[in-house]
Order: C-alpha cells, then structure tokens, then sequence
C-alpha cells in the first residue's frame, strides 16, 4: 500500500502523517512516544493514548518510547514507575531499548534554560506565585510585565546560576520565558520555565532543587528523542505555540504536536487526582480494586487486553471532547470473552434439591459443551447425584405472571442432565424460610431430552452437591450513580455519588467440580449467571475467589439495535 492509499478513509492525526510522508517532512519517519507521569495508575484513557502511539506508529514500520514525564518530585513514586511498565505490556505493547525518563535530562534541560538566557528570551522573575497570577491578566484584558522582566542576562544568569546552588527558597524565584504579556493566549504571557523547588526527586535525589515546568520540558524531551508526532490531549491545544516558541527560538530538532480528544466514560472518573482520592480516602480497595477503571483493575476484574485494544480502536479519534457509553467498553469484553471463556456451572445463591427417585449413592459423568461458540473446545464430564444445587432465584412457590423456572409440580430442564418435577418444599418450621426441594427426575430424559418430544420451558443450571466446590463471588455495580461524574463542580463529592452497591460479596456459592484446581486470572462463563474471573490477589489454598467480570445482557447490543 502506498502511503497516499492508505489516506483514504483515515482519521485526521494519520492524514497528516500521510502528508508528512509524501513531503518528507520527517525523512519518511514516524516516531511516538507515550509520555505518563509516573503520579498514578494507568487508566482506560490512558489506553486510548497507549493504543494510539504505539498503534500507528507500528503501522507505518515507525518507533514509539515510553518516556516518564517525571519533573514533578512532589507527587512521583517508583512503584507507579513499575506498574506502567507493567500495564503498558500487559495491553501489548513493547518499547525495546527506548525507555527514557525527563529526569535523566535535567542537565540538558538546564543548558537550554540558560541558552535562552543568554538569547535574552527568558528572566529571572522574583514576582510571587500570587503575584505573577495577577501580574498575568484575563481572557479579555492584557496582563502587565513584571518589574524583572529587563534584568540584564548577566544577572539573569547569575541568579538562575544561584537557584540551582540552592540560596534561594521555594517559590522566591522562577525562571519564564520572556515573550508577551498581552498575548490573546494566556499560556504565552512569559510562562514559568523553572521553579525552586527543595525537595528529594525519586531519580535524581537531592541533586536538583529547581525543576523545570511540564511545558519546558515536553517539548525538549520530544526534540532530544528525535519524537516526529507528539500526539497529546485536547487540553494541550494552547500549549503548542508556546511548545513551538522553545524549540523555535532554540533552534533545535522540531517535532509537531497534534491534539486529540481525551476519552471521557460514562459513569467513571477518569482523572488520576480523583481516583487517588478514592484509594486514598477509602472508597475502593487500592488501585487495583475490580471497580476502579484503571488498567490494573481491570485486569483484576477480568477484563483482557484484546477487548481493550479493540474498544479503543473503535472509538477512534476525534478533535471534539464526548461521553463514551460505558456499556460500549461492556460489548467488547463481552464479545472477547464470549468467544474465548470456557463454560462451566456456577450456582451463586445456592437452593438444595432431594431427587427422590434417584438412587443414593449413584454418580452419573454426563456430557457438558466447554463452549458452543468453539467446537474445538470440546467438552467435559460432570458428576450428577441424588442432590444438587440449583439458583435460589429459579423456584418460586408463587410465582410472579410469565414466571418459566421451576415451581411446585413443574417440570423443566437440568442442563445436560435431566428433566426434573418439583413434588416438595420443605421449609423451616419456625421461619417458614425455604430449606429444600424435593424433585423427582425421568430417567429417560438423560441429556437433557424426551423421546417422546415433550417440552419444558426452562433450562437451569446445577451442580452436584456432593462434588461441588465452595466459592466466594464478587459482583459488581458501577462505582457511580450519575453519567458524568467528572463533570461535577469543585470537588466531587464522593458521598453522594458513589453507588454504595458497587460491590456484593457471596459466600457459600457452588461452582462444578472441574474448577477445584483453577488458575489465578483465568475467566469462565457461569452459565446464565455472567463471566467469572478468578481474583489473583485474595484467593488461595482452599479458598477461591471469582470476580464478576460482566454479567450476560449486552445492554450496548441492545442500545444499538433500538437506534438502527
Ligand atoms: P494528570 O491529571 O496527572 O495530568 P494525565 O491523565 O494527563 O494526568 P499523564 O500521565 O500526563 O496523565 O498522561 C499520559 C498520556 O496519556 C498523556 O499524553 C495524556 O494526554 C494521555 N491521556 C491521559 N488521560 C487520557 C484520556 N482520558 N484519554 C486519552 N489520553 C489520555
Ligand atoms: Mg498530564
């Protein structure tokens, strides 16, 4: 395919590598990079970042690095260091020998800032934090220059030479970039390049206490990596003259930044800060909880990395921020996993039943289907016995109208077993609460089918009392109540917007028996009940813990076909 061809039908950012391509613009190259700051947890929008670096750079034969923006010492951690490297290779995605961190430029970056001095394009400024924001003006009114702004770049040198020394406390000082204070762009009112900051950087420990800004360092960092296409969110989209202004004064190596939209989900948060909040203030289990959207939570919860990468390839890219339905994410972690999750029985709210006529100490291995969308998955053998547990929630004494399940003196279907009739509820005497049912089955109906063709209107789950296997499970809800929990002012109030049913913890569930031995991270399907992730955290020897990765309904299929 010639690089003109693959234009056609192709978003805007690969529209413009196509035409960077066809001018020569980079020597025909496309270099990428992902650039977190290691403050946080990777989430599903970083996934959308993730998938489109390493995406298309792949496609045109390109590079893409994992590059640490780490110029913040107040915030930063190793172990968020390890856990992106973690999750970035999980989605599947490898960065060879490019892994590069801001930090290690430090030392370049301060000769840039004193190249700028010595260019008279950036001053010493000794205006307040305060100050410089009154000092900055409005969208509607110019700002006022700072009395420092004319300070000779002798002195300027001297002074920024002594910020590195350390005389200087925190904040008595920056360094900004000299430009235009009555800029109609805010962002290019002499914007802060360095500030003093005495504090211990995870990488560089003690050596530095002035550290440069994001919009310095970015930049740079692009320019000293040889990056072709710095591709970042919308909010970035007044940064970039002020990203042109530092390389173009420097004259130095010149990438392009191209700003998408950032992925925005219904029901989620989607914003490191406010999920830090979570972990911090308690609401979830740690970073990692099933519920959270980052990449390790969903992993936990079940999710897997091709039904990632496809929502994300799905979604595209656009140049206008929008709400993604979250049940869009749910389609295709149900689509993956419909085509992959092995079934099996799991019966979650567990009702005893006596089949009477069933011999006691028989035990039948019958046929199951390991999954009918995959014949080469084959089957296996599930022990049937005189007792067996069915669903709770599929017998009513008195039933609700279009009730189908099992009620007194109906008989339905065993899945892969037998047709069975209900002949007893036997209850507690004091409670009246129901303890057991007493069932009867037609041995000719082995398999699941009558010679004589007689039909029943429903097929439950089951497994054998005696082989079963207890289990905990874990279902979840959506962690908020309302679609746009972002959106809400100031500080979210967590309180009322969390959905206090996010989690439902079952103890005493049965799965089938060929689940004794299961490995941590594998998903089944319990049939009609949703897919199961075994949690690799919290279960152990004796002790097995299943997360609900997503229950069967596919609301988004649903959504679709009603707008079709
Ligand atoms: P912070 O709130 O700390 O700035 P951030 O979400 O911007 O966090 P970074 O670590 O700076 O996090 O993000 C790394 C990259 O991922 C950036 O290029 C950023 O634009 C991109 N990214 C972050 N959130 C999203 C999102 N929701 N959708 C798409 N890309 C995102
Ligand atoms: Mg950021």
């Amino acid at each position: 395919m010639s690089d003109s061809e693959k234009g056609a039908g192709a978003d805007f950012i690969r529209t413009i590598i196509n035409e960077d391509m066809n001018t020569n613009k980079y020597g025909r190259r496309v270099h990428t990079r992902f650039p977190p700051e290691p403050n946080g947890y990777l989430h599903i929008g970083h996934a959308k970042s993730i998938c489109l670096n390493f995406g298309v750079a792949a496609e045109y034969g390109g590079l893409t690095n994992l590059r640490f923006d780490d110029t913040n010492p107040s915030k930063e951690e190793v172990e968020y260091v390890e856990s992106i490297q973690e999750d970035v290779r999980w989605l599947g995605f490898d960065w060879d020998d490019r892994l590069f961190y801001a930090s290690d430029y430090f030392a370049q970056l301060y000769e840039y800032a004193v190249e700028l001095i010595k260019r008279g394009m950036a001053y010493v400024c000794d205006l307040s934090a305060d100050e410089i924001r009154e000092y900055r003006g409005t969208l509607t009114e110019p700002g006022k220059n700072s009395p420092f702004r004319d300070r000779s770049s002798e002195e300027n040198l001297d002074l920024f030479t002594r910020m590195k020394a350390g005389e200087f406390p925190d904040g008595a000082r920056t360094l900004r970039a000299k430009i235009d204070m009555a800029s109609p762009n805010i962002t290019m009112r002499d914007p802060v390049l360095y500030r003093i900051m005495h504090m211990p950087h995870y990488r560089s420990g003690d050596q530095w206490v002035i550290y440069p800004t994001y919009d310095f360092t970015h930049c740079l960092s692009d320019s000293i990596e040889g990056i072709t296409h710095s591709l970042c969110t919308l909010e970035f989209e007044n940064n970039r003259p002020l990203y042109d202004w530092i390389l173009d004064q420097l004259e130095v190596y010149h990438p392009q930044q191209i700003e998408f939209a950032r992925l925005n989900l219904s029901y989620t948060v989607l914003s490191k800060r406010k999920l830090l909040r979570l972990v911090d203030e308690g609401f979830v289990e740690g970073w990692d909880d099933p519920r959270m959207p980052t990449l390790s939570g969903l992993r936990r919860r079940g999710y897997t990395p091709e039904a990632i990468r496809e929502f994300c390839d799905q979604i595209g890219v656009a140049k206008t921020n929008s709400i993604i339905d979250i049940a869009l994410l749910e389609h295709f972690i149900r689509k993956d996993l419909n085509l992959r999750a092995p079934r099996v029985s799991g019966v979650l709210r567990p009702l005893r039943v006596v089949i009477t006529n069933y011999p006691e100490d028989q035990v039948e291995e019958l046929e199951a289907i390991n999954n009918p969308e995959d014949e080469s998955m084959g089957s296996r053998k599930v022990p049937f016995s005189r007792v067996i547990y069915i669903e709770q929630e599929d017998f009513s004494e008195s039933p609700p109208p279009k009730f189908r399940r099992l009620v007194p003196g109906r008989e339905v279907r065993l899945r892969y077993a037998y047709f069975i009739t209900c002949t007893e509820v036997v209850k507690d005497q004091e409670t009246g609460e129901i303890i057991e049912l007493h069932c009867t089955y037609d041995p000719e109906t082995r398999g699941g089918n009558a010679p004589d063709g007689r039909k029943v209107k429903a097929t439950l789950h089951w497994v054998s009392a005696a082989h079963a296997v207890e289990v905990e499970t874990r279902l979840y809800d959506r962690l908020f109540l309302t679609n746009n929990p972002d959106e809400a002012e100031g500080d979210l109030d967590f309180k009322s917007n969390l959905n206090p049913d996010s989690l439902e913890i079952l103890e005493g569930c049965f799965v089938e028996q060929s689940l004794a031995d299961v490995s941590p991270g594998v998903t089944y399907q319990f049939e009609r009940q949703g897919y199961f992730c075994v949690d690799p955290k919290d279960s152990q020897e004796g002790k097995l813990v299943f997360n609900r990765t997503i229950s069967l309904r596919d609301t988004w299929a649903k959504i679709a076909k009603q707008n079709m």
